[in-house]
């Protein structure tokens, strides 16, 4: 019996890493561009930094959590994100003495225990990016305004809406979440059995609620922003100057809560209408009390994850690999013993090369070069050895030239290149060749 994969797992397989590694590429390249730095983390951690960092009453930390026992008894869990590892390392090697705002990013798989469904596994990818230390409202507006920038930078912008909302804070949420209670409470048998659920564990949740029959009584739901204290009213007032003065649009959506106690004042998401019912394509915002609960000083923050799956489904397509610059056909042990040599050479250059082994017959291999879509195929047989010769073939026209084996190298090096290069390069040359750059997002490439 065949071992296959695990449910709610994914395979990314060589047609799609190009997308992959665009996205990457573009993350580094644009929050580079804003002063952030990234920080590699562990898979997993101690389960106690879970559930102090999201919170004991979270879906995340009840259900959802990967947590298992090592050998010698400690409980460990696969991270379910990526920000209570990022403070754990902040506060464990004192990145606090830092000029602040610290601004960090990671990026990797994520793991979740959840129904696995179109576009969401249990494993899956997240970039994730924090900026610590400072609690001005520009910070907020700066890290939205970075991802805003992302998605143009991948040309998704046009295909995606900015929403954002203001949590309140200790002051004012308290309150608002008391009238929030009582109203869904009195509405309880208008709701769905997970709000009802909700309602007496994690109330704010119950806005997310995407069933249409919970509809009617969410619409009605008393709003945040109505509750807001003056401080957050007059920060809310000011993230939303700042992200005018930037030019970015957004939508001011009093239903938008994030899924973590920790989220005070600014929260904003990304939505595209594209995915189905699935549609937040990136979400993050302000968790000042986080890194003091974790243990580190009183330092605020805010930051995002963008999950990538779905960054890469809007993407869409797949990619056909740049052929070789040539296709080398040794006939027999002793031509290939030297064609070997010449390929090491000449990809030392960075010139992508393929070559056969010298054991199937030149039809054969002449099928093999037509199938990896070359131009140029190198034959040498013991005729061409004996004069140290190659025949460099055009295989469109078939027309063939004789040259020294000595100097093939440089002749393969001189080659006119169909492609800059091979894998994620080629993709970053965008509007050349039309191998490896399958996605529409790479042909017609957008800056606005
Ligand atoms: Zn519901
Ligand atoms: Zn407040």
């Amino acid at each position: 019996m065949n071992i296959k994969s695990v449910r709610g797992v994914h395979d990314i397989l060589p047609a799609e890493a190009p997308l992959w590694q665009r996205l990457e590429s573009a993350a580094r390249r644009v929050f580079g561009a804003y002063g952030y730095r990234e920080i590699r983390l562990p898979l997993f951690e101690r389960t106690e930094l879970f559930a102090r960092g999201i919170g004991e009453v979270t879906d995340i930390v009840q259900k959802e959590m990967y947590t298992f026992a090592d050998r010698t008894g400690e409980s460990l869990t696969l991270r379910p994100e990526a920000t209570a590892s990022v403070l754990r390392a902040y506060i464990e090697h004192g990145l606090h003495v830092q000029p602040k705002p610290v601004k960090l990013y990671t990026m990797g798989p994520m793991f979740r225990y959840e129904r696995p469904q179109a576009g969401r596994y249990r494993q899956f990818h997240q970039l994730d990016v924090e900026a610590i230390g400072e609690d001005h409202p520009a910070v907020d507006a700066e890290v939205i305004g970075m991802l805003v920038r992302f998605f143009a930078e991948l040309g998704l912008a046009d295909r995606l809406a900015l929403h954002i909302n203001s949590l309140g804070d200790g002051v004012c949420r308290p309150a608002y979440r008391e009238r929030l209670v009582e109203y869904l409470r009195q509405h309880a048998a208008r709701l769905c059995a997970e709000c009802r659920d909700r309602t007496e564990r994690n109330p704010l949740r119950v806005l997310d609620c995407k069933k249409p029959e919970c509809r009617p009584v969410l619409d009605q739901a008393p709003s945040l922003l109505d509750f807001l204290c003056d401080p957050c009213a007059d920060n809310f007032t000011r993230v939303r100057a700042y992200l005018d003065a930037m030019g970015i649009r957004y939508v001011v959506d009093r239903r938008l809560v994030r899924g973590f106690d920790y989220y005070v004042r600014t929260a904003f998401e990304l939505l595209t209408t594209e995915l189905g019912a699935q549609n937040a394509v990136a979400g993050g915002g302000r968790y000042d009390g986080l890194v003091a609960l974790l243990g580190g000083p009183p330092d605020a923050a805010t930051g995002f994850a963008i999950g990538m799956e779905r960054v890469v489904l809007l993407l869409g397509g797949t990619t056909t690999p740049c052929p070789p610059a040539a296709f080398l056909i040794p006939l027999g042990d002793q031509a290939l013993t030297r064609l070997l040599a010449v390929a090491q050479e000449v990809r030392e250059r960075g010139v992508p090369i393929e070559l056969g082994y010298g054991t199937r017959k030149l039809r054969a291999e002449l099928e093999r070069a037509h199938r990896l879509g070359v131009d140029h195929v190198v034959i040498v047989g013991e005729t061409e050895l004996g004069r140290e010769e190659a025949i460099i073939r055009e295989m469109k026209s078939g027309s063939q030239r004789t040259v020294r084996l000595a100097s093939l190298g440089d002749e393969l090096a001189a080659l006119p290149e169909r492609a800059s290069s091979t894998g994620a390069t080629a993709l970053r040359s965008e509007g050349a060749a039309a191998c490896e750059v399958g996605s529409a997002a790479v042909t017609s490439p957008e800056h606005p």
